[in-house]
């Protein structure tokens, strides 16, 4: 009944066989579409004490500015950030005031279950029977995704209203509502962490690294998905790029130095994934 309220197909509420076919399709998507390679181990290479968030060099020229806000461009590592960086209050403000998601409406919600499905398929071989946890879980959908796979997910985002919405139809997981630094000293370990779209938009990005770590089991691993700003499907003129709105989204990565980050806190690329869009999608596991 709740599945079917939130349009998250109404086969659902058929003791899930229906689910279990629809995988079944999926699943034959998945392997006649998705173009999965190995990818080589990155190199770190530092400088210590630079304004650099990857690399600490302190050869950051000005890159674009929207509005109030200027993008520097790392020339050692081609990393795009926010300098100065806009403070969390600025941010968590902006994640609590979206509108349109309430503790009984998500936009989307049909795409981005199915969408979680599809995922969940893909990535069910890291994180078979998990445990596993999605930072940045929105309204639960990938979550509930996993729970249909039998992966004993969790979720865990700041957003009052997703959570309230994720609480509200996904029911049988576990939803935190809390800091990053909250959640860390409940000291979960995971097989799997998940994070899509979540580290182009945090000013804490070690705080953020130092979170995976401590919450992958040894040998675990990362998924996590980005935009890509070496895409060929960027735009031109960058400020054309629809996802190129501070303060928003605070920085962005290209596969190298994305790489480079994860070494920096002991992960290694194990896959790199391809999709439709300008995007990163990577799996990083734990040494
Ligand atoms: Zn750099």
């Amino acid at each position: 009944m709740i599945l079917s309220r939130v349009g998250c197909n109404d086969v659902l509420c058929k003791k899930n066989m229906p689910v279990l076919k629809a995988a079944c399709a999926i699943v034959k998507i998945v392997l006649r579409g998705s173009m999965v390679s190995e990818v080589a181990n990155p190199s770190p290479g530092h400088t210590e004490g630079g304004i650099c968030p990857i690399c600490k060099s302190s050869d950051v020229p000005k890159f674009r500015a929207v509005g109030d806000y200027q993008y520097r461009k790392c020339r050692q590592c081609a990393f795009v950030f926010l300098h100065p960086m806009p403070n969390e209050s600025v941010l968590e403000s902006m994640y609590n005031t979206g509108g349109r998601i309430t503790g009984d409406n998500y936009p989307k919600a049909k795409s981005r279950f199915h969408r979680g499905l599809r995922t969940a398929i893909q990535l069910y071989r890291f994180a078979w029977r998990g445990p596993v946890l999605d930072i940045g879980c929105g309204g639960g959908f990938q979550v509930e995704a996993f729970r249909l796979l039998g992966m004993r997910p969790c979720g865990l985002d700041i957003g009052a209203n997703s959570i309230a919405y994720a609480r509200n139809h996904f029911g049988k997981s576990t939803f935190y509502r809390e800091s990053f630094q909250e959640f860390s000293k409940r000291k979960l370990k995971f097989k799997m962490v998940y994070s899509s779209e979540v580290i182009e938009h945090l000013v804490d990005l070690d705080g953020y690294m130092r979170l995976l770590n401590n919450s992958v089991n040894k040998k675990g691993y990362v998924y996590i998905t980005t935009p890509n700003i070496d895409s060929d499907l960027v735009p031109e003129n960058i400020n054309d790029w629809d996802v190129f709105d501070p303060p928003r989204h605070v920085q962005f990565f290209n596969p190298d130095n994305l790489k480079q980050l994860f070494a920096d806190y002991g992960f290694t690329a194990k896959r790199r994934l391809y999709g439709p869009k300008a995007g990163l999608r990577f799996i990083f596991r734990k040494q």
